[in-house]
């Protein structure tokens, strides 16, 4: 069973996960001279035997489940990183049993023991094969393919939205060996919790302090200076802004944005669906087409952040100042109000090495100023 674990001094989080080791490293057979991949990979059509039964899938109407002729498929992750329990039929019921452990504003004195504090890891992790066809790179996927995506995306977080037993979930991409993923067949990961990552937490407190003192949005307002600042502008679409952020960790660090006030991916209108799926693909093209002193294909992780599904921050609930100051202020403090979903593209152009993991500080050795122009130059 996985567990999650807090450091009590930095409040950083890990899974431990042990099921995870078990799981085969594709790269490696085929750099070893296997089979061809097709024969042996458990994503490709006629393979389907090799996973466990789909629980999502955009089929053609009559054909049967677990065959051939999906266009993209779901399936539980055989190796997961959190598994579903039933002791927790809730997310408030995980909650109230690891409050305290989560909040992380909770002073060490107030914890029972505040050196090992482990939590069951409650979740659901799905894979989501993004298409039939043996590809390795998001530019690959055709337009109507990516749009299918994009939509499977939204299905499934909507469907985990509507259980009771998960708070957030996020979606997220491993492209290549070097962003860490295990099976080259292109695919996606969808990863539900009970719980609000804690580096999520703070985003959210941070946006809800800023909307208190200025009645402001601070996403809003800020991919609005971003784009009258333009010189970190990719590209704009009628709905989205592609853009180097500011804060880039790594080179060619790109983020997507609505630009209009949006939390929820999963309740996107489709035209804007489609609009994403599209700019996402540009995206990657344009990165792939900048990063031509790379031998082998770009790696790359996308992560796609959508708000949290409880919508009232339940932290700020417990706090009887916000409470009083949300009523006062007539001010709605919840998370539809204070976060955007977007897209990131992390690019593995730059290894963390031993400042990166002692001190939690990336060095990024192009600005993301000069990686707005290179891209822009690929257009
Ligand atoms: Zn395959
Ligand atoms: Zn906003």
């Amino acid at each position: 069973m996985p567990q999650y674990r807090r450091d009590p001094l930095t409040g950083r989080w890990v899974i431990v996960a042990e099921e995870r080791a078990l799981r085969p490293h594709q790269f490696e057979f085929e750099t070893n001279g296997g089979d061809s991949p097709k024969s042996y990979c458990p994503f490709c059509p006629g393979n389907e035997k090799l996973t466990p039964d789909e629980i999502d899938v955009i089929r053609p109407a009559g054909s049967p489940p677990n065959g051939s002729g999906w266009k993209v498929r779901v399936v539980s992750n055989q190796y997961p990183a959190v598994v579903a329990n039933d002791d927790f039929p809730t997310q408030q019921a995980f909650q109230q049993r690891y409050g305290d452990i989560l909040d992380v504003d909770t002073p060490l004195s107030v914890l029972g023991d505040p050196f090992y504090q482990p939590m069951p890891g409650v979740g659901t992790h799905e894979v989501i094969i993004d298409t039939p066809r043996h590809i390795r790179c998001i530019s690959e996927l055709t337009e109507p393919e990516v749009i299918d995506l994009f939509r499977i995306y939204k299905r499934r977080l909507n469907k985990l939205s509507q259980k009771k037993q998960y708070a957030s979930a996020m979606i997220f991409k491993n492209v290549g060996v070097d962003a860490g993923a295990s099976i080259p067949h292109l695919h996606s990961q969808l990863l539900s919790m009970p719980l609000v990552a804690p580096p999520i937490q703070r985003e959210l407190h941070r946006a809800i302090a800023y909307r208190r003192e200025t009645t402001r949005c601070y996403w809003c307002e800020h991919i609005q200076l971003e784009i009258k600042n333009a010189a970190r502008i990719i590209e704009q679409t009628d709905n989205f802004v592609s853009l180097c952020p500011y804060v880039s960790r790594f080179p060619c660090e790109v983020a997507i944005f609505p630009t209009q006030h949006e939390s929820h991916f999963e309740r996107a209108a489709e035209s804007h669906l489609q609009e994403l799926a599209l700019l996402v693909r540009k995206t990657i093209i344009l990165l792939c087409k900048a990063v031509t002193w790379r031998k082998s294909p770009l790696a790359y992780n996308v992560i796609l952040k959508s708000g949290p599904f409880v919508y009232q921050c339940p932290l700020d609930i417990r706090d009887m100042h916000d409470f009083a100051a949300a009523w006062l202020d007539k001010i709605d403090y919840s998370f539809e109000n204070v976060y955007h979903y977007h897209v990131s593209i992390l690019p593995s152009l730059a290894k963390s090495a031993g400042f990166e993991w002692g001190c939690g500080l990336h060095i990024n050795p192009v600005s993301p100023e000069s990686a707005a122009v290179l891209l822009r130059g690929k257009m």
